[in-house]
């Protein structure tokens, strides 16, 4: 007989897993047997989407919108995106450039896949959003790690940056509202950053969740750049799958044409759910977002008592990262063991990149309640560690 035996794909092979996903796997096995497991690893708002957006939907479906879309998207609903970038931010952009996608996951994608030739170099922050490593490998690239660190408020600085620049670097990739840290970047890093003269890759998926200060796009400053965005978290949309990206003009075209072969086009009936939530009141977003900077504060006092005092104050998302490195050096066996003993789901640190090693990232994305109880489990935890 010969062997079959099946060799996996390089670029498959490379993908690092989700712990994240095994931790909420064991939770919900643990659930089945009737254990209460307090949900902190979630990365989704727990707020449905608003009434408004639900009706749009149904009403598309009334109205018999089954169909495929144009492939770059609902021309209505671009033109709406950039409007938005018009009242909120003051910068023009042509509809032309708005590009509708399944969730901003695709968006990062198709980015990524119009970008890089092999070889070519993005430089991200370590920790970092874990599917950003995994996205630039499979499209043949090479991500490039800047270390950020808790005592700089896990600042993606421009000149750390700048020392990482190399006749490869393709593109820098910045997150903010950052996942996992809840870091914001100052108006100043983001001008700094767009004068370096690099392609800016800039996810905003977390714009309109910033509890100090200000909201800004990377296009206030630069126009080479892409924006990555989408309806996830802003209007708590996260299974309707609908993202978007902004992209310089001469890349309308190849981006189309990646759109068209891959996707053909982002869901319909999600696209007229997404108008509806663009042209909503917005006072859902205000009353998440009140709601998402009193968990945080509650949060981080609650933290502070159990010993557990986070050295960066997260400004925006909905993310603490939380330094546990005087009890473990190895988060996901500290994740592991919180969620047999403590009944607590937390997502390891090393999820987000060695930068994350001696982490947990705690999401506030549930209630009070849930939050004091939460803490109330870790607090014995880490209590038993001590006297154990
Ligand atoms: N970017 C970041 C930083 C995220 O945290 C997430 C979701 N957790 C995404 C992108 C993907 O979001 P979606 O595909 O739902 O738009």
């Amino acid at each position: 007989m010969s062997d079959h035996r099946f060799v996996m794909p390089e670029r498959t092979e490379s993908i690092t897993p989700f712990l994240v996903m095994d931790i909420l796997e064991r939770a919900k096995e643990m659930e089945t047997e009737g254990v209460d497991i307090v949900h902190l690893e979630v990365g989704e708002p727990d707020f449905d989407s608003p009434v408004f957006v639900r009706d749009a939907a149904k009403k598309a479906i009334d109205d018999g919108r089954t169909r495929y879309a144009p492939s770059l998207g609902l021309p209505q609903l671009r033109a709406a995106i950039a409007e938005t970038y018009k009242s909120r931010y003051g910068i023009n952009i042509s509809p032309e450039r708005v590009i509708l996608t399944s969730g901003s996951s695709p968006a990062l994608q198709m980015v990524f896949a119009s970008l890089l030739n092999p070889g070519d170099e993005v430089i991200m922050t370590d920790p970092h959003y874990a599917c950003y490593a995994n996205f630039v490998r499979f499209f043949g690239g090479v991500p490039i790690f800047v270390r950020t660190c808790e005592a700089d408020n896990f600042r993606f600085s421009p000149s750390n940056i700048e020392s990482k620049i190399s006749e490869k670097t393709r593109a820098v990739l910045i997150n903010s509202p950052e996942n996992p840290t809840g870091a914001v970047m100052s108006s100043e890093d983001l001008d700094a950053i767009s004068r370096l003269g690099v392609t800016i890759v800039s996810d905003e998926i977390y714009e309109g969740l910033v509890y100090d200060g200000a909201d800004h796009s990377i296009l206030e400053y630069s126009e080479n750049a892409f924006v990555v965005n989408g309806f996830s978290k802003r209007y708590a949309m996260t299974g309707w799958r609908l993202g978007y990206l902004i992209v310089p003009e001469e890349f309308i075209l190849p981006v189309r044409k990646l759109v068209q072969n891959f996707f053909i086009s982002a869901p319909t009936l999600s696209q007229w759910a997404g108008l509806a939530a663009i042209e909503g009141p917005g006072d859902d977003l205000a009353a998440m977002r009140d709601e998402f900077k009193k968990r945080r504060d509650f949060l981080l006092g609650g933290l502070e008592k159990i010993g557990l005092k986070v050295g960066s104050r997260p400004e925006g998302a909905f993310y603490v990262l939380v330094n546990v490195e005087k009890y473990t050096t190895d988060s996901l066996s500290f994740c592991n063991d919180l969620l047999e003993k403590a009944l607590v789901a937390a997502t390891p640190g090393v999820d987000f990149g060695d930068g994350g090693e001696g982490f947990i990232r705690l999401s506030y994305a549930t209630s009070m309640e849930r939050l004091e109880e939460g803490l109330k489990r870790i607090d014995r935890y880490l209590k038993s560690l001590v006297h154990s």
